[in-house]
């Protein structure tokens, strides 16, 4: 089995779970790392004779770039089954997007735990052929499912006149302009952490605390828990991470859809999308611009990274300690997310003072119990990646803190977290969904790209 994170992809959390998994049912597995480009999946492929390939990713983008890897496959006449794997991947997605591409099986594994079953199904003289066929047939019927119907949308302008329209008294920041933090230690972090997606991460289902009690899961969960202790206390000890962050606030105002930033005498447009969805009377055809106001207001942004210990892991994979590997890479997110958490509390009671005066347990925090949203590119209420190169500008995100970002737009190092704030007391959350190509057109126009680069980036807005 050859593995492979697929180019502009840098998350592996999930690609190194399934090669341990695979490794200890007596698979050979080739894992290949991470941003590879299709050239390297194929050569591998062929030098190694590879009886399956698994492909990962975990933002949108990567979704297009399984699609090119399927693409050249079928055009180098491959016929090895190809497995779909990672956080942003799906079912309809692959029925719909890749396995069309490709003549070979092509299979979604939802996660590790079924890796092993497809991988053994995949190998065996008997099992092969019915999951292939079955899998098949499934597909071919969310097809055509899709082909039959999709949610009704209004057109742009009827769903512009269906705003949400707020009144707004704007908060100006007690710190307007960008603040840096070079070095925040982790030991103040760990209150912040949020363990429940850590669970998840280890594809072990359920909240915590409670999951350390849980009837099936408390045995691994209480075990990885332990390990993870023991880590997280020599990285607090020996400052294994770097954690580090930027923020800034500038002078905005709405205009249509898009948000004019000023920031060094500069406006800079940052266009956002607006859900096309058909809604029930009443609710509103929400867009990230409409909780700014018109006549002049504020937004913020931000940039986090809790560095990524590039010795400790090289240390772990010359040992071939790959549990560990994992386990680093998935505290570095935590910390990534728990940083993302603090500075957010900070903005909100001093940087940017809308809320002085809160006072929030942690279990309030990771419920979002307090006022404004840091959403992020590449997230359903502002799904296109692209705008991260913009918000990293406009916090120097890359001289101030090394970050950067890949061609698919995913940060580095992989524990990062970036987005903006809006401090208005009714902003919340939404997903955008299926947009039309009314919105695309406009979009392209107001994001000053191409069509077809816009199409590009919206690709996972327009199928839905
Ligand atoms: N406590 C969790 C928080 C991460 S998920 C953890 O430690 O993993 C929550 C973050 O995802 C939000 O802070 C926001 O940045 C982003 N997010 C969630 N839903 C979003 C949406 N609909 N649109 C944009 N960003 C969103």
């Amino acid at each position: 089995m050859l593995l492979a994170t697929v180019k502009g992809d840098v998350h592996d959390i999930g690609k190194n779970i399934v090669g341990v998994v695979l490794q200890c049912n007596n698979f050979e597995v080739i894992d290949l790392g991470v941003m590879v480009p299709w050239q390297d999946i194929l050569k591998a492929a062929r030098e190694h004779d590879a009886d399956m390939i698994g492909l990962s990713g975990l933002i949108t983008p990567s979704l297009d770039e399984m699609v090119t890897v399927a693409t050249e496959m079928e055009r180098a006449g491959m016929t090895v089954p190809l497995l779909i794997g990672g956080a942003t991947t799906s079912r309809v997605h692959t029925a719909l997007r890749i396995a069309p591409a490709y003549s070979g099986p092509t299979l979604h594994v939802v996660d590790a735990s079924r890796a092993v079953g497809v991988a053994t199904a995949l190998t065996s003289d008997t099992g092969r052929v019915p999951l292939v066929e079955e899998t098949a047939a499934i597909y071919a019927s969310i097809r055509a499912e899709r082909a039959l119907g999709k949610t009704a949308l209004v057109s742009l302008a009827d769903a512009r006149a269906n705003a949400q329209r707020l009144e707004f008294t704007p908060v100006a920041p007690a710190r307007p302009g960008l603040t840096h933090i070079a070095h925040w230690p982790a030991r103040d972090l760990v209150p912040y952490i949020d363990w429940t997606p850590f669970f998840r991460a280890w594809e072990l289902a359920g909240t915590f605390p409670a999951i350390l009690d849980d009837p099936v899961v408390g045995e691994s969960a209480r075990a990885l828990w332990a390990d993870a202790q023991a880590m997280l206390a020599r990285i607090v000890e020996e400052e294994w991470l770097a954690p580090r962050a930027i923020c800034g606030f500038w002078p905005a105002r709405r205009d249509g859809d898009d948000i004019l930033v000023t920031s060094n005498g500069q406006e800079h447009r940052i266009p956002f999308l607006r859900q096309q969805v058909a809604k029930r009377e009443g609710r509103p055809n929400q867009c990230l611009a409409d909780f700014v106001a018109e006549e002049g207001d504020w937004i913020g942004g931000f940039a986090v990274t809790a560095g990524d210990a590039p010795e400790r892991l090289a240390a772990f994979r010359a040992a071939n300690d790959d549990y560990s590997d994992i386990l680093l890479k998935a505290l570095a997110d935590r910390f990534a997310e728990a940083l993302a958490e603090a500075l957010h509390e900070r903005v909100r009671r001093e940087l940017w003072g809308h809320a002085p005066g809160e006072a929030l347990t942690p279990e309030q925090l990771i419920r979002e119990e307090y006022r404004g949203i840091r959403p992020a590119p590449g997230y359903p209420a502002c799904p296109d990646h692209s705008l991260k190169p913009m918000l990293f500008d406009l916090l120097g995100a890359r001289s101030a803190l090394g970050m950067d970002l890949t061609s698919s737009f995913a940060m580095t190092p992989a524990a990062s977290v970036s987005g903006f704030y809006f401090a208005h007391p009714e902003a919340a959350y939404f997903g955008v969904a299926r947009i039309g190509r009314d919105q695309l057109a406009d979009y392209a126009r107001r994001r000053g790209v191409s069509l077809e680069q816009a199409e590009a980036w919206l690709r996972p807005n327009l199928e839905g």
